[in-house]
């Protein structure tokens, strides 16, 4: 099958032998990944990994072959699957049912091969069947979004959490700020981009700023909430100099919710966050059904946040274009 394999320095399309199933396992035909930005971390050496692996996680495909232990219904069915794999289903996590968390977990497209490639062999436990009314393309949103909608499981609201701000509107940035518009809460958006700001006031974000014409954000911020500062932010941006904004625009008492896995190490000064009692949050994967059914209702878009679509065979152009303009926000691999 052909592949991209990332060598730790560069990524290649090669031909590599197919992957042999296991009698738990479905091979699955993938038709279309997402970028993460996961995935540009690693490649930009920011976040390391072992290598050679094929990168990707949020992918759609089809189950064209089944293990002899595995459901027959599996079989020619549209499907996503958890991003963490090897799950022993015996450790602390897993008999809480965390397995997320799991001791023994590899995360497919980061320690272990992932979907930019043809083909794929996965636990059948990992599946999610995707229903015919979300679009290949609209289906890689659902890891993405499992997330989204993760950052409010972790992190209870009470009754002074009224304004959030979100810090960096990049595809998980315009996902939160949809799930939190769902929250009913009052929402502020920080980013650069105006086409990115435009959206999430599309979305119906009450405020936008746009960093390139604000000299002091916590300021500003401030400004919007009687001199207080936002109940709540989350920092999708993965960038240390954000994160001080962040923890200056928080409100006393107030909650910051980390989203980014970046990889660099992030210098910050907390003296503020332990004078003034903040509280630092932090999520990862989420409910896949919750996401399928925030698509499947329309009650989350995610067709604008898809900026441009690149063939496997051009996956080194799709990873630059991310690079090229401040108003991207997702490329989607076809197969
Ligand atoms: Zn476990």
């Amino acid at each position: 099958m052909k592949a991209a394999v990332f060598d730790g320095k560069e990524i290649t399309i090669k031909t590599i032998s197919d992957p042999k199933i296991k009698d738990s396992q479905v091979l699955v035909h993938i038709k279309a990944v997402g970028i993460c930005g996961t995935d540009l971390a690693i490649v930009n050496g920011d976040l390391p990994t072992v290598t050679p692996i094929i990168l990707g996680h949020e992918f759609v495909g089809e189950v064209i072959k089944i293990g002899k232990n595995v459901d027959q219904s599996w079989l020619n069915k549209r499907v996503t699957s958890e991003i963490n794999s090897n799950i022993d289903f015996d450790c602390y996590y897993c008999k809480q049912g965390l397995f997320t968390q799991c001791i023994s977990r590899k995360a497919i497209g980061i320690d272990i091969n992932g979907t930019f490639a043809e083909y794929i062999a996965l636990e059948s436990y990992l599946l999610h069947k995707i229903p015919d009314s979300i679009p290949d393309d609209d289906a890689t949103f659902i890891e993405p979004l499992a997330a989204a909608y993760q950052t409010f499981e972790m992190m209870p609201l009470d009754q002074n959490d009224k304004i959030m701000a979100i810090f960096g509107l990049g595809k998980l940035g315009l996902l939160i700020t949809q799930v939190a518009l769902l929250r009913g809460l009052i929402l502020i958006t920080v980013d650069g981009s105006n086409k990115k700001l435009n959206l999430a006031k599309k979305f119906g974000a009450h405020h936008i700023i746009n960093r390139l014409n604000c000299k002091d954000i916590p300021n500003k911020i401030k400004d919007l909430t009687n001199g207080l500062g936002a109940d709540i932010i989350v920092d999708t941006t993965g960038n240390p100099d954000a994160l001080r904004e962040i923890i200056a625009s928080c409100r006393t008492r107030g909650k910051i919710h980390i989203k980014s896995t970046h990889g660099i190490e992030t210098p910050i000064n907390l003296t503020d966050v332990v004078v003034r009692e903040l509280t630092i949050y932090s999520s990862r994967c989420g409910s896949f059904e919750k996401a399928i059914e925030g698509i499947e209702s329309g009650e989350v878009k995610v067709g604008e946040l898809i900026s441009n679509k690149f063939q496997l065979s051009d996956i080194k152009k799709a990873f630059k274009s991310y690079k090229l303009s401040r108003d991207h926000i997702k490329t989607i691999i076809q197969m």
